[in-house]
Parts: C-alpha cells; sequence; structure tokens
C-alpha cells in the first residue's frame, strides 16, 4: 500500500473518460465511507435528503461561478451524454422545421445525423473536403430563414480543431439561438454567454465522471418542446424539479463538484486558460520543430485540448505506443477513424505530463534517426 502511495502516477492522455485531478480522487476516497460525519457514502445517500440536496446546490452554485453563467440561463444536471443531447436538443427545440448545422469533424456529423430524425437538418457549412482541418468563415454559411437554431461543435474532440471564438449570430443577421456542443473542452476557458442559447456538454472529458451530462440553457428556451418529448428529457420540466425529476446521477454529480471546487482553487476558468494556452504551445511546438511527428490542423483552429499527431514513418507506432506506455504515457492512441496518436491535455493535465510527453517523443525521435 505504501509502495503504491510513493509509485509515480502515469500521465493519462485518454480522450474521454480522461484524467481527473489527483486531489479529488483522493478527497473522493477519503470521504468513500462516510461523507462529512454522515455515516453514508454519498452514493447512498437519498437525492432528496439534506445531505445531497446541499452537495447538488453547491455543485450547481460553483459551476455557475466558474462559467459565468448569467441570471437567465438555468444549469440542468441530465444524463445521456453528448450523443443523446442530439436528440433531446431537436425535441425541445420545437424543431419540426429547419436546423442549420455547421459540421467541422465526427462529432457534429453525428448531430446533424440524428437532428435529421426530427426535422430538416440543412448542412450550412462543412470542412469535409479538407478533412476537418479548417474552419469555415461564418461569412460563408449558408443560413436558413426562420430556422429553429444553429448547432455547432466547438471542440471536435477526434479531428482536434477548435472555435477559439463562437461565431456573432446576430451580426450576420441571423436571429435563431446558437446551440453549442462544447463537451471536451467546456470549463477550459471563459465562455461568451452573449452570443449562446443552449450549451450541453457531456462530463467526462473536462468535468467528472461519465453519467452526469450538464445543460445551460437561456430560460425563452424552455417552453418550444415538441409533445413527444419524453417528461425526463423536458428541459422545463427538468428545470422545474431542480434536475431532480428523476434520480440523477448522485455519484458523478459529487466529484464533478470536487472537480469545481479544485478548479475555483487553481484560480478559474481564466486561470485555466492560461495553463492550456501554454500546454498546448508547448505540444504543438514540439511536434512543429520535429522530423518525425506532425499535425494536419491549421494553425489558427488548433484544439488546445485534444492534439491529434501522426508519425511519418507510421511503421513505428507500435513502438512509439509501448515505449510512451513504458514512461508512464498512457492512451496515447489516435481514434480508429483518423489513426495515428492523440493526446488530449484537459484541465486536469498538469504541464509535467506534457513535458514528459514531449521529452519522450523527443528521445524516440533520436532513437530512430
Ligand atoms: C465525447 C463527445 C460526445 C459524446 O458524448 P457521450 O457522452 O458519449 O454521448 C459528444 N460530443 C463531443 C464533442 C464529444 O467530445
Amino acid at each position: 500500500m505504501t509502495q503504491r502511495v510513493k509509485m509515480k502516477r502515469p500521465y493519462n492522455f485518454s480522450a474521454g473518460p480522461a484524467a481527473m485531478p489527483l486531489e479529488v480522487l483522493t478527497q473522493a476516497a477519503a470521504e468513500m465511507l462516510d461523507w462529512h460525519g454522515s455515516g453514508m457514502s454519498v452514493m447512498e445517500m437519498s437525492h432528496r435528503g439534506k445531505e445531497f440536496v446541499s452537495i447538488h446546490e453547491q455543485a450547481q452554485a460553483d459551476l455557475r461561478e466558474l462559467l459565468a453563467v448569467p441570471e437567465q440561463f438555468k444549469i440542468l444536471f441530465m444524463q445521456g451524454g453528448g450523443l443523446a443531447e442530439n436528440a433531446i436538443v431537436p425535441l425541445n427545440l420545437s424543431c419540426a422545421g429547419t436546423v442549420d448545422f455547421v459540421v467541422t469533424g465526427s462529432w457534429s456529423q453525428k448531430s446533424q445525423q440524428e437532428a435529421n430524425r426530427y426535422c430538416t437538418a440543412n448542412l450550412a457549412a462543412s470542412n469535409q473536403t479538407d478533412g476537418h482541418t479548417t474552419l469555415p468563415a461564418p461569412q460563408s454559411w449558408r443560413l436558413s430563414k426562420n430556422a429553429s437554431y444553429l448547432h455547432l461543435c466547438s471542440n471536435e474532440t477526434i479531428h482536434g480543431v477548435e472555435w477559439h471564438e463562437l461565431p456573432d449570430l446576430k451580426a450576420l443577421g441571423y436571429d435563431s439561438p446558437l446551440v453549442v456542443d462544447c463537451s471536451s473542452h467546456v470549463a477550459s476557458r471563459p465562455m461568451d454567454w452573449s452570443r449562446v442559447g443552449l450549451a450541453f456538454a457531456g462530463a467526462q472529458k473536462n468535468l467528472g465522471p461519465a453519467g452526469l451530462t450538464l445543460v445551460v440553457i437561456r430560460e425563452d428556451l424552455l417552453d418550444r418542446a415538441l409533445p413527444i418529448c419524453p417528461s425526463a428529457f423536458n428541459y422545463r420540466t427538468v428545470a422545474e424539479n431542480q434536475s431532480m425529476f428523476n434520480t440523477p446521477p448522485t455519484y458523478a454529480i459529487y466529484v464533478a463538484g470536487l472537480v469545481f471546487q479544485w478548479l475555483k482553487r487553481q484560480g478559474g476558468v481564466a486561470a485555466m486558460e492560461q495553463r492550456n494556452l501554454a500546454k498546448a504551445a508547448l505540444l504543438y511546438g514540439a511536434i512543429d520543430g520535429s522530423q518525425l511527428y506532425y499535425n494536419k490542423v491549421a494553425r489558427d483552429c488548433r484544439s488546445r485540448m485534444n492534439v491529434p499527431f501522426f508519425l511519418r514513418d507510421e511503421t513505428l507506432n507500435e513502438a512509439f505506443l509501448s515505449g510512451a506506455r513504458e514512461h508512464g504515457l498512457l492512451q496515447l492512441k489516435g481514434h480508429k477513424s483518423v489513426g495515428g496518436m492523440r493526446a488530449s491535455i484537459y484541465n486536469a493535465m498538469p504541464i509535467e505530463g506534457v513535458q514528459a510527453l514531449v521529452s519522450y517523443m523527443l528521445d524516440f525521435q533520436r532513437s530512430k534517426a
């Protein structure tokens, strides 16, 4: 046991479920059997009891503060992940009509395909022809008149492209709300809520354990649901019941709440953004400066969270990955649809982890030169 504690923990570059802050895991472990003298584990508590209600309210308040969510937005803790939201959003935003989609990678593509079952999902813009390595300029989008909303994925986890700024739809003369899938970079930087109608995120990338889905929705969008929308997924119903219409994922909410407190101790999301910029600059700098590694994404839209990269000699892939594992650098294999490698460097990845990765990459390159 003592030896296990002393051993250095590996750095985990998984795209999700992803690494958690060590402090959070340690606290959750210490509180596992008896939360704050209650005699219960959090996962044994009634979701309506005063102990869990206090955990839930604290998590909501901390998240609202961290992301500076304005009063006219509701924070909902739901289930089903990002993929369920691909159906839940159209069912709620009454998109029996047309919805505009900006497709920039696998995730927005999935969103468009799912929405097409409930509405006409217009492809307003796409970066398909260049293999999802750029972002289409908002001025070039083919927008619909009177669309129910426009959907985009602000960070494409698989292809590694990120909107560093959300589009200003009003400036484009577009009055419908913006829906953002921010699953893989929520809380990595501040959010401009003046441009957003609804944002959703599965928790397992940057917020906490899988099972919790975050929805932040402007209040005027709560009453547009189609009659067939399931009650448990109706945003108005969920909001009116403080996200407790049905039993919420209590343990996931508790651990996410510990992550929110950890984020506050780190200085909040503006401070995290500075760290994430430094981490990304270090890794992309090493890739761009090397003979062996390359990244395909245009420089101005590279993700700060998910860094796909390739070895010019693909026959070295297995040796690279097994060497990485030996050096305590885990889960670097790229998504199967893209190949190569991918390093996900979410909030919980310290700069030391990126330094260790870069140093391994350079050593590996030298050994093969
Ligand atoms: C992971 C991810 C999803 C899917 O989340 P699930 O929880 O598996 O449904 C959706 N969108 C983005 C951008 C993601 O990174």
